[in-house]
Parts: structure tokens; sequence; C-alpha cells
């Protein structure tokens, strides 16, 4: 990453020593701009936040009741120090925004997470154009490539609709910021009952409270007859899996939302009846369609298969470097217990 660049990496995070600020910091620092709320974006400690508007009782949950936070609507522009700051939205969940930074002239746009399909719980994903674009790689591999969310839902859906007709409790696990809501929105809500894991719940309840329209769920801590189950939809985090949570349901079988399930050996890993291809992260044509409408002189590749997003951009006549973060996708898509 060049040296003299208005934004820079530091041992505590991406620096912008113009401004004097933060984006997605990992270490405590004075004043961080953050791009959306999963926890390897946004880390409790630092002395005052800016946090997109449309994600800001996400963000409150994260930091908690003291964390002195700002917000700024999308497209609106701050002054910090000098420079120009803005967000604008990244598709990747809820209230998710590419943070763009602009001083004399000199733009970069850092997107965090993003993707480019349709997601009816979060604003679309923005073209914002730059001169030098940071971007995620989790999925930077020809193998990763979605089909359209309709198809995913359909799936769903007949998995649960067959569950039922079995007797069977379905339980899907989908990560509990932003995949559980995308499931929730998305599945035929005339099928049955939807219960929740407590993870779940809460930020659920957050989204609500945003305006994303969510079908009526029920909190498993509130259900006292177990035989309200019978037939329904349970929406809990992988970290559930293999967990004696699972008991109270009975007889049932088991669903993972990922992309990484789009590859057959990590069904079986993980060791759950049906995997469905459904992810928050941007495929491989999603990024380069993204990287390509950022128009940037530089292309900084982190988090996921960075090497090798970055030769296939270099060879394709888009300059790329690489750039180590500390963000990491297994968090937000998979738990410990899931990961190999
Ligand atoms: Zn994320
Ligand atoms: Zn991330």
């Amino acid at each position: 990453m060049q040296k003299k660049g208005l934004v820079k990496l530091t041992k505590s995070g991406l620096y912008c020593e113009r401004g004097d600020f933060f984006i997605d910091p990992w270490l405590p620092v004075k004043k961080a701009v953050l791009t959306h709320a999963h926890a390897d974006h946004t880390y409790r400690g630092n002395q005052d936040y800016l946090v997109p508007e449309e994600g800001k009782r996400l963000s409150r949950i994260r930091l908690g009741d003291e964390a002195v936070i700002s917000t700024r609507k999308y497209g609106e522009t701050t002054d910090i120090n000098g420079v120009k700051v803005s967000f604008h939205p990244a598709g990747h969940v809820l209230g998710s925004a590419q943070v763009r930074v602009e001083y004399k002239g000199e733009i970069w746009v850092i997107s965090g997470d993003y993707k480019l399909m349709p997601d009816a719980t979060c604003a679309p994903f923005e073209y914002v154009k730059c001169h030098h674009f940071i971007t995620e790689a989790t999925f930077g591999l020809p193998i990763y490539r979605w089909q359209p969310t309709e198809f995913i839902f359909e799936e769903i859906n007949n998995w649960w609709r067959r569950n039922r007709e079995k007797e069977k409790v379905s339980v899907i696990f989908a990560y509990s910021l932003g995949k559980s809501q995308r499931v929730m929105n998305g599945i035929d809500r005339t099928i049955g009952k939807i219960f929740t894991h407590g993870a779940v719940e809460r930020l659920t309840q957050a989204y609500r409270e945003s305006g994303v329209d969510l079908p009526e769920t029920k909190y498993v801590g509130a259900v006292e007859n177990k035989k309200e189950y019978a037939g329904s939809l349970i929406v809990a985090p992988p970290s559930a899996h293999g967990s004696t949570w699972l008991k109270r349901f009975g007889s049932h079988s088991t669903g993972f939302a990922s992309g990484w399930m789009i590859v057959r050996g990590a069904r079986r890993q993980k060791a759950v009846d049906r995997g469905f291809v459904l992810s928050d992260h941007a495929d491989w044509t999603e990024l380069q369609t993204a990287i390509r409408g950022a128009e940037a002189e530089t292309v900084y590749v982190t988090h996921g298969f960075i090497p090798e997003l970055v030769r296939w951009l270099n060879e394709n006549g888009i300059n790329a470097v690489p750039l180590k973060t500390n963000y990491s996708e297994e968090q937000e898509e998979l738990s410990a217990d899931f990961k190999k």
C-alpha cells in the first residue's frame, strides 16, 4: 500500500492521517468510522464512532449502551478535519456502507463487505467512482458463483414443506446478523411458524424497528409446550450446531445457509442435512463487476482469496495489490465449531 496515500494501513487498522480517523479499526483508537456491525468490523473500546444511520440499532447492540455513536445517512457528507467522509450502501447487511474519503481531489473507497445480489433487507450496493478502491475477496475464486436468490428460496421452502409433511422440525443455521433476517424475509411465511434462537431474536427485533419487513417470530426461550414446534422452522446461529440446545426440537432436519455450501465437501464436513448457497458477500463475478465499476487506479485486495484475486486483476489490466488486514470472513459465515 502507498506510504503517502490518504488512507494507510497501521497496526490498529486503516487510518486516514489527514483526518485523524480509522476505518473499522481492530485496536482501540480515538475516532472510528465503521462500515457495518459485523463483529470483525465493529470492535468495542473506541472513544467515538461514526456509523451509517441505517444501521445504528445494530451498532448499538454490538457496541453497548456506553459507546459514543454519531450517525450519518447514506450520501450525506461530513467534514472530519478537512477530509470529506460519506457512507454509500454496500448491499451486505442492513446499514452496511462503503466509506468514501476525499481530500484535495484524491478519493478513496473502503468497501467493507459487499454484494450486488438483490436483498430486500438492505439498500442496494451503490457504485462509487474513486482513485483507490479497497475490496474484500471472501469468495475471490471462479468456483464461487451464486444462483439467483429465488432459486435458493425455492429450495429452502421445499425443504421446509417436505419436513413439515414428515412431521419434522426444520432447523436452519444462518449468521445471526444479516443472513438470518434475509432468510426470514425471503421464505414463504405461509408454510408455518418461525422460532428464533436468542442470538437471532434480538437482532431480528432491531431489523423490525429499522423498518425491514419480517414475518412474526417467537423466541425459543418463551416456548412452554414443545408441541408448538411441530412443523415449524427454527432460525439459529451456526454455533448452535451440534449443541444440546437442539434436543428440544425432537425429530428435525438441519440446513445451513452460507456461500461455503457451494462446495459439496463443506456440507459433509459440517454434517448438516442440507446446504443452501446463500451469501451476503459478492461472488467471483460480482467482485469483478464492482471493481470495474469503481474505475480505480489502484485496487487493494483484502479479506479472503487475496493472491488469487490480485493475480487475476493484474492479468486483466487492473492494477491490484494485496492488503493484509485483520478482517475474517470465517467469523461471519462460520462459527468456530463449523471451521475445519
Ligand atoms: Zn460483514
Ligand atoms: Zn467482514
